[in-house]
């Protein structure tokens, strides 16, 4: 994708009049201040994009980076650092959907930006500002395409997670689920089997794909189990039934149909048994739990931060994020192999878990490393839980499988939400707190 568009500039770039480009590269290089100025404040009157940048982080940030952006964008780069440029549109359309910026936002913001540009722009000779405005328009289009694609692609992505966070808080039951979807589907068997038997002549059997099964296998299923290969298989199989076997079933009688019906068995017995197996093994994974300590998958942590930071800024709220690693658990991993540590992992697991509220999150991030989320919770009240953590990890004797008992002690990060929409924010801070805990010795809360 980098690729495609940093030709796509390359190209540009060669067909434009040098003079011209010149021409443009100085206005960027003289009056990039002014121009962000421009785009800023007009950005400002809009009530959406306001709120958005009001926090004075992104204030002050936003101005210097406008300013580099309009100068590189405008500018003729070198043709080596093109790939580069394309890569930060792409970053730059990620951020914006992280933090939910409306697409009309972004497109306004352009706009405003040709506008003063041509302001600019109508101070030079007459004969050169048709081509420069068109120039500088082609440029902030190019650069505004690639930066939709990494908006797209971030936000596919979230509306993903998304969609299987909110399966995963209604689907809590899943063994019912299994049960549920089974019966249906032997349901709609028999249901086959009967009719063809009564033979109710060229009376159409009822299709697999609208059946109760079917629709729930279309609409949720294949959402649940998130693209895994079992689900096209069973997609297939349901499709052969409807568009092959059954018409065939519909048209044969006596032993003609026994062909059909063996393999309309066979079919159905290869949904159930994929089905199973998409259940038994997505059943900690897609159900939203890590399968190890059974905590949240950090899959979840940008849906379920953005959620928090969507509503701390609403309700004038504050929560706090708290980065925990277990201290020199390689240690414990050798001294006791991999399954030692292990179960190590899960009672550690078990303790930050029991000792949070039912409100709080409590992710699994990878390895020994966890995150937690404190919702309605300041920076005071955030030191606080964290200390009480370390100390009861601290004093707590975990079980190995020999029999033996192990000390462990935990490093902690804590940081709090300041009122910045980006949630990577928060993460960086409270990572950066952790890795000072572990620098001043271990065992201890380091706050942001
Ligand atoms: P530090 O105090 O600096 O955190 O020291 P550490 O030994 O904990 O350092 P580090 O975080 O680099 O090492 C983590 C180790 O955890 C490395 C890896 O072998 C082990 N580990 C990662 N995932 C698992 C797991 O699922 N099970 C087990 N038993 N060990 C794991
Ligand atoms: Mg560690
Ligand atoms: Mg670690």
């Amino acid at each position: 994708m980098f690729s495609f568009y940093a030709s796509e500039w390359r190209s540009l770039l060669h067909g434009f009049d040098a003079e011209t480009s010149a021409v443009l590269a100085r206005i960027a290089q003289t009056k990039h201040q002014k121009l962000a100025e421009h785009f800023y404040s007009a950005m400002l009157e809009d009530e959406a994009a306001s709120g958005l940048l009001s926090h004075e982080q992104v204030h002050s940030r936003l101005l210097g980076s406008m300013q580099r952006w309009i100068v590189q964008v405008l500018g003729t780069p070198e043709e080596e650092d093109l790939e580069a440029l394309v890569a930060q549109q792409v970053k730059i359309g990620e951020v914006h959907a992280r933090i939910d910026v409306p697409v009309h936002l972004v497109l306004r913001g352009a706009r405003s930006l040709k506008k003063a540009l041509q302001i600019e722009i109508q101070r030079e000779a007459p004969a050169l500002r048709a081509a420069t405005m068109e120039i500088a328009g082609t440029l902030i289009d190019h650069a505004m395409e690639a930066m939709a694609q990494g908006y797209a692609l971030s936000r596919d992505n979230n509306s993903r997670n998304k969609e299987s966070y909110r399966l995963f808080t209604v689907t809590q039951n899943l063994a019912t689920v299994r049960e549920q979807r089974r019966a249906e589907l032997l349901d709609w068997e028999n249901q086959c089997l009967y009719l063809h038997a009564m033979g109710a002549d060229n009376q159409p059997l009822s299709n697999l794909a609208t059946s109760d099964f079917g629709l729930w296998f279309r609409h949720k299923g294949v959402d649940m189990f998130q693209g895994a290969p079992a689900t096209q298989s069973i997609l297939e199989t349901m499709e052969r039934i409807d568009s092959e076997l059954l018409p065939r079933l519909m048209h044969s009688k006596g032993s003609d149909s026994a062909g059909p019906l063996l393999q309309l068995r066979e079919h159905a017995r290869h949904i159930g048994m994929s089905l199973e197996s998409l259940f038994t093994q997505n059943r900690e994974l897609d159900a939203g739990r890590d399968v190890l300590t059974q905590l949240l998958n950090r899959k979840f942590l940008p849906v379920v931060l953005a959620k928090e930071v969507q509503y701390a800024r609403k309700s004038a709220s504050v929560f706090s994020v708290v980065s925990i690693d277990i201290d020199h658990f390689k240690l414990i991993n050798d001294q006791h192999g991999h399954e030692g540590g292990d179960v190590v992992l899960q009672q550690v697991a078990a303790v930050l878990n029991n000792n949070i509220r039912g409100s709080d999150y409590l992710f699994r991030l990878g390895g020994e490393e966890f995150l937690m989320i404190l919702v309605d919770t300041s920076s005071a009240g955030a030191a606080s839980v964290a200390e009480k953590l370390r100390a009861q990890i601290a004093r707590e004797a975990f079980h190995l499988p020999a029999n033996q008992k192990q000390r462990v002690t935990i490093s902690l990060g804590v940081a709090s939400f300041d009122g910045h929409p980006d949630f990577q924010r928060i993460l960086r801070q409270s990572d950066e707190a952790l890795y000072r805990a572990k620098r001043q010795g271990r065992n201890c809360v380091a706050i942001a």
